[in-house]
């Protein structure tokens, strides 16, 4: 006999004949003449109803076991419903218990917990409606991306996790050692990493960028699609300790078309993600923490909007022009805050916009450097809700120029001796940029905290499960 996912049920897959569903129970109301179970099997956001007969022996023998996170398994067939609730139930001719849960103690009886409850119960929150929803969203965004990129001709690298360059030069990285911690070697009172696994300072990556650059110019179009680190002490609902950057780098492109680039991507996803998701996505939109009504509408009228570009001295201009009082004062010069990101996105705009040419000084020392000298060819995509989820730049190809970014900034020159060689040997304009996938689930989804898009979040104090 088959086994079929309500998935394949609900998209009008289901066989004629008796079939078998595994799955668990929600919720099980018994009564005399007829018994219902609302059974799912996690494959999709929509349940199923089941109907049994009280007499059906395989049923009577296990009734009172059948209780809320049970896992069954039930053979039946799927009969049209004459109530008005649903189109269709499964009728059973044969149910199994496979697991009990106890319903003194299964923690997932009543619906509504909150989602902080939640995250204390990681090993069980996939089994919600809410957190179910984001997973499979998680899970068909990650295919889109390999589409995308698939489709547009680029190779997939997987650059190091394990790293002994800072990438962002900001060092906020977290070490990798096996030295013995109560007994660490030192010369002149720092640590002495030469005795260390890798005879040097390692640390879990940060980007794979510089990486991805040393595969872009020689494959020309490459993407890497990774878990990336950072240290930062920002307990926010946007920052994770541990998260999965898509970072595409491509030769022969300058920022104009990395930011056409940045935007088909996002507009790809999108749709990609409303093809597949669309029941995903209703629901999650309907939520009580999403305040933004008509959600739907909006990513799906961004496929077919232009993303609007501002200069950053432009946006800096329509910040101080806004009659707000922020938090942090607005000056040329300043690192957007999140602040000023939302009102240019969610009440300037009033949609998506890449802000481009920052200051040198607030930037990464690999971004290409403009005539005027003051700024750097960057581009940052700001969407509403969140701000940031996109920061890229051209990469400065000029071995000079680089070379004394370097020095400028204080950063050990020799630990780049390979990324400068790549200016010395066919150097090229190239550019790229990195996507937080989990600032992008934000975004579809309308899921308000970082925490809740991951399956395992890590953030300052919490790396449980
Ligand atoms: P932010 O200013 O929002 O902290 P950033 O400028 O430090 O971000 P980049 O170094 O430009 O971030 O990283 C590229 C992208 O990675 C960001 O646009 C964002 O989408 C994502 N990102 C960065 N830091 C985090 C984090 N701690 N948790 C989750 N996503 C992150
Ligand atoms: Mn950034």
């Amino acid at each position: 006999m088959k086994t079929v996912d309500l998935r394949v049920v609900h998209k009008g897959g289901a066989p004629a004949e008796p079939f078998r569903l595994q799955g668990w129970v929600r919720s099980h109301r018994a009564s005399k003449q007829v018994s219902f179970i609302e059974f799912s099997d996690g494959t999709s956001i929509t349940h199923l109803q089941l109907v049994v007969e009280p007499a059906l022996p395989s049923y009577a023998a296990i009734a009172a076991r059948i209780t809320t996170g049970a896992a069954v398994e039930v053979i039946g067939t799927l009969v049209d419903s004459p109530g008005g609730k649903q189109k269709y139930e499964f009728r059973v001719s044969g149910i199994q218990l496979v697991g009990d849960a106890d319903a003194a103690t299964y923690p997932l009886q009543k619906k509504g917990h909150t989602l902080e409850f939640l995250r204390e119960i990681q090993h069980l929150r996939p089994r919600t409606n809410t957190l179910g929803a984001v997973f499979r969203l998680r899970s068909a965004a990650a295919m889109a991306i390999h589409r995308f990129f698939d489709e547009q001709g680029f190779y997939y690298v997987h650059t190091p996790i394990i790293t002994t360059s800072d990438a962002e030069g900001a060092g906020e990285m977290f070490h990798v050692t096996t030295l013995d911690l109560a007994n660490v070697p030192k010369i002149d009172g720092h640590v002495d990493f030469s005795k260390d696994f890798f005879n040097a300072e390692a640390s879990l990556t940060v980007s794979g960028q510089l990486e991805g650059e040393i595969v872009a110019t020689a494959l020309k179009k490459i993407y890497t699609f990774g878990p990336t680190f950072r240290a930062e002490n920002s307990n926010t609902a946007r920052h994770l300790s541990e998260f999965w950057m898509i970072e595409p780098e491509v030769a022969f492109l300058d920022l104009e078309g990395n930011m056409a680039l940045g935007e088909s991507f996002i507009k790809y996803l999108i749709t990609d993600v409303l093809d597949h998701c669309e029941d995903e996505l209703a629901f999650l939109h309907a939520r009580e923490w999403v305040k933004e009504p008509g959600l739907m509408d909006t990513l799906k009228a961004l496929a077919n909007s232009t993303f609007e570009k501002l200069d950053y001295t432009e946006a800096i201009r329509i910040l101080e022009k806004s009659g707000k009082s922020f938090d942090f004062p607005v000056k040329w010069g300043i690192d957007l805050q999140t602040e000023h990101e939302r009102y240019l996105t969610d009440e300037h705009v009033k949609g998506p916009v890449f802000v481009v040419n920052y200051p040198k000084q607030i930037k990464a020392f690999y971004m290409k450097v403009n005539a005027d000298d003051k700024t750097v060819r960057a581009m940052d995509m700001l969407v509403p809700r969140l701000g940031e989820i996109i920061g890229g730049s051209q990469r400065e190809e000029r071995h000079d120029v680089l070379l004394n970014r370097i020095r400028q900034m204080g950063l050990p020159e020799a630990n780049y001796w390979w990324y400068l060689e790549l200016r010395k040997f066919g150097t090229v304009p190239h550019s790229g940029f990195g996507l937080g996938f989990e600032r992008f689930l934000m975004y579809a989804s309308g899921m308000q905290n970082i925490r809740d898009v991951i399956p395992f979040p890590r953030f300052p104090g919490f790396a449980r499960f």
